[in-house]
């Protein structure tokens, strides 16, 4: 890095967020790419704006008390970092899982607001959740801890102040329970105020979808611009949630063979090519572990999860698609992979690549759809259940997807143009962020100082 402004708000960036070491990894991979903007724009350094752009507009932490079914009192943690607001209301999921922390919590708001500004669509970026962990919950269990929750976020939402989404643990039962005791308190049946609901009550079809089958036509988009495409091709997924699921089945309807899935045990090998009914059978409704893919398929393989690295990434797959969580995909797995003779990466998790492994992905000539342009589809989509809402009228699942594909079909377009532009063609890491960080930067200065 050469340029002196950025530089220093780096180095600001590390003295002020100790401890948050995946913030810090969101923020240094966005901010190395755009310098080529800060050098054609020397007054972004007197207005701030990297300055602004990396500090959260808010940060809301709070106590989550819920009585488990012994009687027991337990209090969890409840977050929402509200980071940018600057071209729509706050924007972004909720997770529940038992690693969420402030850095967490902060490293995906940041994400989002380029994801969002990413969409073309008038959304803000946010994150929040909880350390809740909902495996192994009764289903009154989830919604005392749903319940409890919004009785504190509520304050904080509003259909036109901040409206969150799912995320990891937390799907179409949680964010159920999460509308009804919004609606309660406020007494106000207020439907964009929540996206992901179920299509009962104002969710949108096709959004249970969206992320995956974006992910699989932002990457199809990718190939395409390489004269290769899914048709043939073996793929391999992690994680075998929300995102993972819908990205077998678009990958499926392209023409690949899926052969592994994982989950955080461990991960299954089906040479024949995964059975996607048996993965949501397993997980959708028994809401268990991959393992039990083997009751029925004697012939696959599972393979426990040992160290840090997760086998999938030793499987030998023309497209990997990792689909998880954050850091999942290693140097060292990113290497196997490349001796593998991998093609494309395609990130359907948010920041699923660790800073080294995409770098040496990339160096290998290897294709990297970047998370924050790849899983934009979900967001997107969730903006579409919004103006669904606020029209009061339905899509039908046909338009909603045609919809989500033209999105990422022009995200796509968005971030090949700005890597052509900057001279970094086939960077699509880097177009991305220029794309989104060119958006974000002209909406600022015409803001002023806010
Ligand atoms: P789900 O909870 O539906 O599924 C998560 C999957 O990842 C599960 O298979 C889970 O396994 C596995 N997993 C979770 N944590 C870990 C871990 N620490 N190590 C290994 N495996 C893990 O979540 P989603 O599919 O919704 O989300 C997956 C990723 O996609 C996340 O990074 C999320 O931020 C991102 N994303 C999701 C969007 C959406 O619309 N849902 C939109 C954009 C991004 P197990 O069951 O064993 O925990």
């Amino acid at each position: 890095m050469a340029n002196v402004y950025l530089e220093k708000v780096l180095e600001q960036v590390k003295i002020n967020n100790p401890n948050e070491p995946e913030f810090l990894q969101a923020v240094k991979e966005v901010l190395s790419t755009v310098e080529p903007i800060l050098d054609n724009h020397k007054e972004y350094e007197k207005l701030a704006i990297l300055e602004r752009i990396v500090e959260p507009e808010r940060i809301i932490t709070f106590r989550v008390p819920w009585v488990n079914d012994n009687g027991k009192i337990i209090v969890n943690r409840g977050y929402r970092v509200q980071f940018n607001s600057l071209i729509g209301p706050y924007k972004g999921g909720l997770r529940f899982h038992p690693t969420v922390n402030q850095s967490i919590m902060k490293f995906l708001g940041f994400e989002q607001i380029f994801k969002n500004a990413l969409t073309g669509l008038p959304i803000g970026g946010a994150k929040g959740g909880s350390d809740f962990d909902p495996k192994g919950k009764s289903d009154t269990e989830i919604m005392k801890f749903c319940q409890s929750f919004m009785t504190e976020l509520y304050r904080h939402i509003g259909q036109d102040v901040d409206v969150p989404a799912g995320d990891i643990g937390v799907g179409a039962r949680e964010i159920g329970y999460m509308f009804g005791q919004y609606k309660r308190i406020r007494n106000a049946y207020e439907g964009g105020v929540l996206t992901g609901k179920a299509i009962s009550y104002g969710g949108s079809l096709a959004r249970k979808e969206a992320t995956g089958y974006g992910l699989v036509f932002y990457v199809r988009e990718m190939l395409k611009a390489h004269e290769s495409s899914f048709n043939g091709k073996t793929v391999t997924i992690s994680g075998s949630g929300n995102v993972a699921i819908y990205a077998a089945e678009k990958a499926i309807a392209h023409g690949a063979k899926v052969v592994a899935m994982s989950d955080s045990n461990g991960c299954i090998y089906d040479f024949k090519g995964i059975d996607l009914d048996l993965i949501k059978e397993i997980k959708e409704v028994k809401r268990g572990r991959i393992s039990e893919y083997l009751d029925k398929h004697y012939d696959a393989v599972y393979t426990e999860r040992t160290g840090v690295d997760s086998p999938i990434w030793e499987i030998k797959t023309d497209i990997a698609l990792p689909c998880a969580t954050q850091n999942e995909l290693t140097l060292n797995s990113a290497k196997m992979l490349v001796e593998n003779g991998v093609l494309a990466v395609g990130e359907g998790a948010n920041m699923p690549c660790t800073q080294e492994a995409t770098d040496y992905l990339l160096e290998k000539g290897v294709l990297v759809a970047p998370a924050k342009a790849a899983n934009a589809g979900g967001v997107a989509t969730s903006a579409i259940e919004m103006s669904q809402n606020s029209m009061r009228f339905y899509y039908t699942f046909e338009e909603v997807e045609a919809k989500l594909e033209r999105i990422m079909v022009n995200i796509f377009n968005s971030c090949k143009e700005n890597a052509d532009k900057y001279g970094c063609s086939g960077n699509y890491v880097a177009g991305a962020n220029l794309a989104a960080f060119d958006k974000l930067a002209t909406a600022m200065v015409a803001q002023g100082v806010v």
